[in-house]
């Protein structure tokens, strides 16, 4: 796999102030597949400065021409889309077609749609006796993880862009390449110098210096809640704005009168969908107790049908982590339907698509998020104990509900404290705020509320 050697700091390739390295390893078959440098708070300060010289000019660029920048940006991801597929499914183990169908193309869906968020959007407006300006926060430090990760460096960088902030983003250390394969398209579609910057690195060492830099004006974070809790006590202390996506543990509640193999199925293949890795999966299947033992045996056999198709997870700790949850889950009572804690493959970090049985609201395994291809089936006895199983954890990022009548799934989801809730299947939108309830975070990405995060009012009265 190609790799730079350097970091992406005002508009070209620099070397990295030190000389560590970050290997990166293909999980299906442990194999190194590149190396990129360890980023220190000396290339952080750099990249920092970078993104705060072109601040004035950025943020003072006319939105239309703003809008193509990201339009083409967004063609020159589209030229790149079979590399980016294969970097992806080389560093996050994930299969080809879930690479193309979904690492590829969302992020390009993704800078489109912030392409015409730039063109359109009213940057002032009249209130009264007002004129209010949306003006950009400022330069942003983005921090993110390697479930998604392309997406999810887009979903923070084209929202930004699109405001007119400037950006220093700092990757996963588990998926860097594609990062640089971003950074890039950033070059080839004409993004002023320093508008985006990348270093690659370690969370401790480069995130945290991004985090505590004092010319960063935005912290924007996905990934672990316990990273996150860090983060937003390090911008707190600095009055710094910050936005953050922790995770989830989503019900998919399915009510009496649903089309249950529908919702069953639909709910697996969520579930093992990206291994398990998706901070939005349905992780927590919540069926009537007169349903029950027909839902388990649909879950199993549609579990079993994942059983070579999913890819690993990103690494050995991951692996081990999850099994760990596994383990868990048996010690304290739960009852496996399908899957276990044995890696199936004796190469690569690979875990059995795994459904518990028997799951009680109270356990770790429904509680906790997991982030492997793990689901847990919980029974419910009327639908007010089904609306507590479903708000009765820490999280509240999304969810779904199937339903015979729609209006029912309706009724339902909005007494959910929750983000995003799929009624009867309803498909994945782009456009639509994406974010969490309660400790799964902080702030909205994607769409016109994504584009808010990134703008800060200013009113003239008259
Ligand atoms: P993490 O939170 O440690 O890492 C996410 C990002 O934060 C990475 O870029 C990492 O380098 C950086 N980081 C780590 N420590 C930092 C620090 N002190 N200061 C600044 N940046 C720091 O996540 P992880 O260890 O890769 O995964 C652990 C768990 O987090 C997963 O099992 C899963 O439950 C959760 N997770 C959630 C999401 C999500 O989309 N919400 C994504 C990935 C992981």
């Amino acid at each position: 796999m190609k790799a730079h050697d350097g970091m992406y700091i005002d508009g070209g390739w620099r070397p990295a102030a030190g000389g560590d390295t970050v290997e990166v390893v293909n999980p299906a078959d442990e194999q190194i597949v590149g190396r990129v440098p360890a980023g220190t708070a000396e290339d952080v300060d750099a990249a920092v400065r970078a993104a705060r010289a072109a601040l004035p000019g950025w943020s003072a660029t006319a939105p239309a021409e703003r809008a193509a920048r990201l339009a083409a940006l967004r063609d020159a991801l589209e030229a790149r889309a079979e590399e980016i597929a294969e970097t992806v499914t080389a560093e996050l183990g994930s299969p080809p077609k879930l690479s193309q169908a979904v690492h590829a193309a969302v992020p390009i869906a993704v800078m489109g749609s912030y392409a015409e968020l730039a063109a359109t959007y009213a940057f002032e407006e009249k209130v009264g006796n007002s004129v209010v300006h949306h003006e950009p926060v400022g330069v942003v430090g983005a921090i993110t993880p390697w479930n998604y990760p392309l997406h999810q460096i887009v979903a923070k960088v084209a929202p930004a862009l699109a405001a007119g902030c400037t950006v220093v983003v700092k990757p996963a250390e588990d998926t860097p390449l594609v990062a640089q394969l971003f950074a890039e398209a950033v070059h080839e579609a004409g993004v002023p110098a320093g508008v985006f910057n990348l270093v690659t690195g370690l969370g401790p060492v480069a995130g945290q210096a991004l985090v505590e830099h004092p010319g960063v004006d935005l912290v924007s974070f996905t990934g672990s809640t316990a990273v996150g809790q860090k983060i937003a006590a390090a911008a707190g202390a600095a009055i710094k704005k910050v936005a953050l996506e922790l995770g989830g543990k989503s019900a998919n509640v399915i009510l009496p009168s649903a089309d249950l193999a529908r919702a069953v199925n639909v709910g697996v293949a969520n579930v093992m969908s990206n291994s398990g890795q998706t901070c939005s999966a349905w992780t927590r299947m919540l069926v009537h107790t007169s349903q029950y033992e027909e839902a388990l045996g649909l879950a199993a056999t549609a579990a079993a049908k994942y059983g070579d198709r999913i890819g690993p997870v990103v690494s050995a700790r991951q692996q081990a982590r999850v099994r760990g949850y596994i383990e868990k889950g048996i010690a304290e009572g739960a009852r496996l339907i399908a899957g276990g804690p044995e890696a199936p493959r004796e190469r690569g970090y690979f875990v059995s698509p795994t459904v518990f049985a028997d799951v009680t609201p109270d356990m770790t395994i429904a509680q906790e998020e997991i982030f492997g291809p793990v689901l847990s089936v919980l029974r419910y006895t009327d639908e007010e104990d089904a609306l507590r199983i479903a708000n009765g954890t820490v999280y509240g990022l999304a969810g779904a509900v199937w339903a015979g009548d729609e209006a029912e799934a309706v009724a339902f989801a909005r007494r959910m404290e929750t983000g995003q809730v799929d009624i009867n299947g309803g498909r994945f939108n782009p456009r639509a705020p994406f974010g969490g309830y309660k400790q799964s975070g902080v702030g909205r990405e994607l769409g016109v509320h994504g584009l808010a995060e990134y703008l800060q009012t200013q009113s003239l009265q008259f």
